[in-house]
């Protein structure tokens, strides 16, 4: 009992202390405000000399509130949401079934058996939305937690059912099994819960630090990371690997013409365009200001001509609209490719963009080879 009670503290804390971050998202607070909400209703259901309707219903009620604000915080987690009329009903059964058993036919046995299915229930509920996340390397270790606890709750409803014997054995065994398992679903819900948002963290962090916030394109890093990866992939499969060099042509004169903003669009436009272009596994970066790369595994240099060429023309008949204002561009394209260069990704980016300062000298809105 003591250690039920320390760990359901600890964990409480746990989720408390990681919702005090300012920046920790709404469903953190869910779950550790569930968890205290959890926590008062087992200190109320456990102080037997407060009158029954204290610890034999509304501690039911306020343990069903707690769990409901968890799976909340879950759904929330999910990009969804649940509904207040729906957790009132959830704390209505929790309230009305045990008043039931204490003011119209009393049995201690028939509200410890409907708590310990009602809770096993409410439990899987969670594990329920935890499985539909689908991430198991993230989620695996809550779903689990959810699953035990559950089972717990379960066994000792069924227990409280079948077996009225204090003596027997194996009710006993069930009980002690239970009582072992509840303590180590909670440890395993808390970590899941604070994993699950790490996750989060890590991914955000991973977006902010590898993609340009105006296109959505990798970013510099974002391509030395990827471009490492696709390049020797590339090599070990004996493949070619295309880069096209991308440059919109007088992009000053759009800029000082029309404004910064309606530069911005032109290029989260080109990046637009160009992504149709793209196949899963192939890269688009934002290289500098108005200058994009793109890395084409398994095209030759034929291939990647053709691509670039299709760009150029599309860019060309394109017109971006923006506060009633149309803007035509061109750009200008340089293509190399690891048959003739290497597959050394710097070396391929400065061939390209040599390339491409070719076509800016050939009068732009052009894409030359080397
Ligand atoms: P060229 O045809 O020779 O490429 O000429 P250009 O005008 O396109 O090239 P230049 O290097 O002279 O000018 C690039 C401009 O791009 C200058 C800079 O202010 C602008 N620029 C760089 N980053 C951004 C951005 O994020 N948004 C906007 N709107 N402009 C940018
Ligand atoms: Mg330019
Ligand atoms: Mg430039």
């Amino acid at each position: 009992m003591l250690v039920q009670i320390c760990v359901t503290v600890l964990t409480t804390a746990l989720l408390v202390a990681a919702a005090c971050y300012t920046e920790s998202p709404p469903e953190q607070r869910w779950w550790a405000g569930g968890n205290v909400v959890t926590c008062v209703g087992l200190a109320l259901s456990s102080m037997v000399t407060l009158p029954v309707l204290i610890h034999g219903v509304l501690g039911y009620g306020v343990i069903a509130l707690g769990l409901g604000l968890v799976l909340r915080g879950l759904r929330v987690h999910c990009s969804a949401t649940l509904s207040w009329t729906f957790i009132a009903a959830l704390v209505g059964i929790a309230l009305l079934i045990p008043a039931y058993f204490t003011l119209v036919a009393p049995s201690l046995r028939a509200r410890l058996c409907f708590s310990g299915f009602y809770f096993a229930i409410l439990n899987w509920m969670c594990a329920v939305v935890v499985a539909r996340h689908g991430v198991w390397r993230v989620s695996g270790i809550s779903l689990a937690g959810f699953i035990l606890l559950g089972l717990a709750l379960f066994l000792r409803g069924v227990h409280m059912l079948l077996h009225t014997d204090p003596a027997d054995t194996t009710s006993s065994l069930v009980m002690g099994l239970s009582t072992l398992a509840i303590p180590l679903a909670q440890i395993c819900i808390a970590f899941g819960l604070i994993q699950m948002v790490m996750w989060r963290y890590a991914e955000r962090l991973r977006r902010l630090s590898t993609l340009d916030a105006l296109t959505g394109a990798l970013n510099r890093a974002g391509l030395e990371i990827q471009g490492k990866r696709v390049g020797l992939r590339a090599l070990r499969a004996a493949r070619s690997l295309a880069v096209i060099m991308i440059d919109v042509d007088n992009f000053k004169v759009i800029n000082d013409t029309h404004g910064h903003p309606v530069g911005d669009e032109v290029l989260r436009h080109l990046a637009r365009l160009v992504k149709l272009e793209l196949r899963p596994h192939d890269l688009l970066a934002r290289f500098g200001g108005e200058e994009f790369v793109l890395v084409l595994d398994g095209v030759n240099l034929a291939a990647a001509l053709n691509v670039a060429e299709r760009l150029r023309a599309r860019i060309e008949s394109e017109v971006v609209e923006l506060d009633n204002l149309s803007v035509r561009y061109t750009a200008s394209m340089g293509v190399v490719c690891s048959d003739e260069h290497s597959y050394d990704l710097i070396r391929l980016i400065s061939a390209g963009d040599a390339a491409m300062y070719d076509a800016k000298r050939a009068g732009r809105n052009k894409v030359i080879a080397v």
